[in-house]
């Protein structure tokens, strides 16, 4: 018989489960319910206690390890936390959070307690065993996994479960000693980049992708990149969405053609790129050759705006498609944007 420990931490205001925790906590319940298991809920936060307050109706088992140490993400003392709420729960099957603070720890802790991990994992499934999904090379392949090794450890991929919510009420959360070694990193706090300058941002509605066609001559014989750059930084500036690049246009700085110096290899979606999940997407200037589309698998709602009647959006790739040209339209969508938040 399988017994779940799922591994929370608390966000950056302390006070509250991060986002990809909630995530973490749909999966290990879907999953004790399918096998019939015991489900423990382990929390790592300043104060576990408070933090765990939106699990009251999660009909699972509280365990939390508490104190200052715990409030920022460091690997010393996020190991060792991790590593007590694992022998309190003695769970065969451990699910942990997406986001960087975990995916540092897991494996660490995963060895510490002779166990196993996989990791980038989609989905849990299996009635009789636990089977775990995920994508390998760039999500050309789908494998599904099952071991004997336990405890398994089972690393999440963002986005994959809905975060689970729950109404806020006072709960009973056992805390977990820990033994802290010599911590020999202090956390000082965050440098974040300015807002304008991150541009791949995985929790926004809307993924702009932006396609080779704004660099190229336009038919009056002239290129534009530096409006393409202006319509498009304010385009994400007033939306907050997300930035996607084609293939062809990120490739263009090797080229030594005109580019949006905005823009990295990290932004380009497709069958070499990314997979990123948003609700929507917007397509400007792409020709949606497959390659790319394929990237977008789990976009719901997809709109491009191209000048090519005949290109792929056109081809059933697209829900909707502006055959219009891109300067344009996006100069009027910012107006009216612009205009709403006034
Ligand atoms: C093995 C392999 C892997 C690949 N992996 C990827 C990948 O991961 N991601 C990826 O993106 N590609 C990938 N590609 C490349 C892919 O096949 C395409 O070449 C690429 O996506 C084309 O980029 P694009 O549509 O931006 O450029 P183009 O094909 O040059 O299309 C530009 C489009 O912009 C339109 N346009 C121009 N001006 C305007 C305007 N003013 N308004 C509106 N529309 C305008 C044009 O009509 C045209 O349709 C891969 C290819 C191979 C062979």
């Amino acid at each position: 018989m399988e017994s779940i420990l799922v591994l929370t931490h608390a966000d950056e205001s302390g006070s509250a489960l991060s986002k990809g925790s909630l995530e973490a906590v749909t999966a290990g319940k879907e999953l004790a319910a399918r096998l019939g298991a015991s489900l423990v809920i382990g929390i790592v936060a300043a104060d576990a206690k408070a933090a765990a307050c939106v699990l009251a109706s999660a009909g699972a088992r509280l365990m939390g390890v508490s104190g200052e140490a715990f409030a920022q993400a460091r690997y010393a003392s996020d190991a060792a936390a991790c590593e007590a709420l694992c022998r309190a729960a003695n769970s065969s099957i451990v699910v942990a959070p997406p986001g960087s603070r975990m995916a540092r720890v897991a494996a660490g802790v995963a060895h510490r307690l002779g166990g196993v991990i996989d990791t980038h994992i989609t989905a849990l499934g299996g009635a009789e065993c636990v089977e775990a999904t995920r994508w390998f090379y760039r999500q050309r392949v789908e494998g599904t996994i099952t071991r004997d090794a336990r405890p398994w450890f089972l690393l999440l991929d963002a986005g994959t479960h809905t975060a689970f919510e729950g109404a806020m009420s006072d709960v009973h959360v056992e805390q977990v000693a820990v033994e802290l070694p010599a911590l020999r990193t202090s956390v000082n706090g965050f440098r974040e980049p300015l807002k304008d300058a991150q541009t791949i941002r995985p929790d926004a509605r809307l993924l702009f992708v932006a396609g080779a066609g704004w660099t190229k001559k336009q038919p009056d014989g002239e290129t534009r990149a530096v409006r393409a750059g202006e319509l498009i930084l304010d385009f994400l500036r007033l939306t907050g969405a997300s930035l996607g690049s084609s293939k062809s246009l990120v490739d263009q700085g090797g080229d030594g053609q005109p580019v949006l110096p905005f823009l990295t290899h990290m932004n380009q979606v497709g069958q070499t790129g990314s997979t990123p999940r948003h609700a929507k997407g917007l397509s400007t200037c792409c020709h949606g050759e497959e390659p790319h589309v394929v990237g977008w698998r789990f976009i719901g709602e997809r709109r491009a705006i191209s000048l090519d009647p005949n290109c792929g959006w056109t081809r059933g790739k697209a829900d909707v498609v502006y055959v219009a040209d891109a300067f344009q339209v996006m100069a009027r969508v910012n107006e009216l944007l612009a205009a709403r938040k006034e």
